[in-house]
């Protein structure tokens, strides 16, 4: 029987183990959000977001959501893309492609270039758009492509949003306080990111980073009013929220942020990640391969899952042992499971997980017939 007060180490890509003092701090006091008190904290938390990447983002302002990823995602392509040029959706995975839809939804027609998802992005692809292409308004990407673990080649795609004067949309959602994300460098308009993954909070508060010239001077393309990230941004900058916000989950954000600096940053977390895969690759017995040769994050790792463990077996198993691990999505649904590093995770984690790896099917030599 497992004990139900055993500590579990969620290995998804968010939400993540939350640290204790995070979770407290959604304790905090019962407050309205037209109080000063609240006020206060908003900006707090803006600024926090803001300073995460502090040499970069002097010329941003944060728009904060309540909502999952997805809502700030969402928010970022509808307020920023206009109906009358196209937007350059580039795809290698699941939140490439969704972002492409949702363009649709908004009625936008976009220009979707559309990989393997065990590619990396199309550079030379990018560029012949962009070239055939001068209505495109914006180069819209995801920087880690959580499906199957690559951190795109933003750097590249960058270097053409510069050359072509294309400003950059980025989906950040999963690498947000994890990984370096230099906004001016490659061009970005407005990266889009949430609280319960790299920053290490609960769910329910997303964000927008957007250049604030762009949000003081030109107008709103959404069709949402809740979504919209202008109307949202000069509430914010009025010290109130245009919506009731889940003030909760505000405390615990703050509190996240501080951890997240009193860590030294998104550099010193992404080594902690890089140092946690490197220790999670060499627990993974040698038959079993990442599906990506190169180019994968030091976020989350995919590996293909060998034809003999069917995933809910794989999953059964670890979760008796106290972790959660994730699945593939879509084709690669039955092929693969992903293990990311994100949250508060210990070495006595990572002990009790090689134990649990070692046992596990993954461990044992292939079985022939039943
Ligand atoms: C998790 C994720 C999202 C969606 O986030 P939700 O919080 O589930 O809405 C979007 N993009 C990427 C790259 C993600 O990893």
């Amino acid at each position: 029987m497992t004990d139900p007060a055993a500590r579990v180490c969620l290995l998804n890509p968010g939400p993540v183990t939350l640290t204790e003092t995070v979770r407290k701090a959604m304790l905090g006091p019962d407050i309205c959000h037209r109080e000063p008190v609240f006020s206060d904290l908003m900006n707090r938390i803006r600024n926090q977001l803001r300073e995460v990447y502090a040499e970069e983002s002097t010329a941003y302002s944060a728009v904060l959501t309540t909502g999952s990823g997805t809502s700030a995602v969402e928010a970022m392509l509808g307020t920023l893309v206009p109906h009358d040029q196209r937007a350059l959706v580039c795809c290698n995975g699941v939140y490439g492609e969704r972002m492409a839809n949702m363009l649709l939804l908004q009625q936008k027609e976009p220009l979707v270039l559309k990989g393997e998802w065990t590619a990396p992005l199309d550079i030379d692809a990018i560029e012949k758009m962009l070239k055939q292409n001068p209505e495109i308004s914006h180069v819209v990407v995801v920087h880690h492509e959580t499906t199957t673990g690559r951190l795109n080649d933003l750097d590249a795609v960058g270097a053409l949003c510069h050359r072509y004067e294309t400003p950059m949309l980025v989906d950040a959602v999963s690498s947000f306080g994890g990984a370096d994300l230099p906004l001016k460098r490659w061009n970005v308009q407005a990266c889009a990111g949430t609280a319960n993954k790299c920053l290490h909070s609960v769910p329910g508060i997303s964000f927008t980073l957007v250049e604030t010239a762009r949000l003081e001077t030109q107008q709103s393309h959404s069709h949402s009013l809740y979504l919209d990230l202008i109307t949202n941004h000069n509430a914010q900058c009025s010290g109130f929220p245009a919506f009731t916000p889940a003030i909760q989950t505000l405390y615990a954000l703050e509190q996240a942020l501080v951890e997240l600096a009193e860590e030294g940053g998104w550099f010193a977390r992404s080594e902690s990640y890089r140092q946690r895969t490197e220790l999670l690759l060499k627990q993974i017995p040698e038959r079993v391969k990442t599906l990506l040769d190169e180019g994968h994050s030091q976020i989350l790792t995919a590996f293909n899952l060998p034809d003999d463990i069917p995933f809910d077996d794989l999953y059964d198993h670890l979760r008796a042992d106290g972790f959660v691990i994730y699945a593939g999505q879509k084709q690669l649904m039955d092929k693969i499971f992903r293990l990311s590093v994100m949250g508060d995770l210990r070495n006595d984690d990572f002990q009790r997980l090689h134990q649990s790896l070692s046992r596990s099917a993954l461990s044992s030599p292939t079985r022939t017939g039943h």
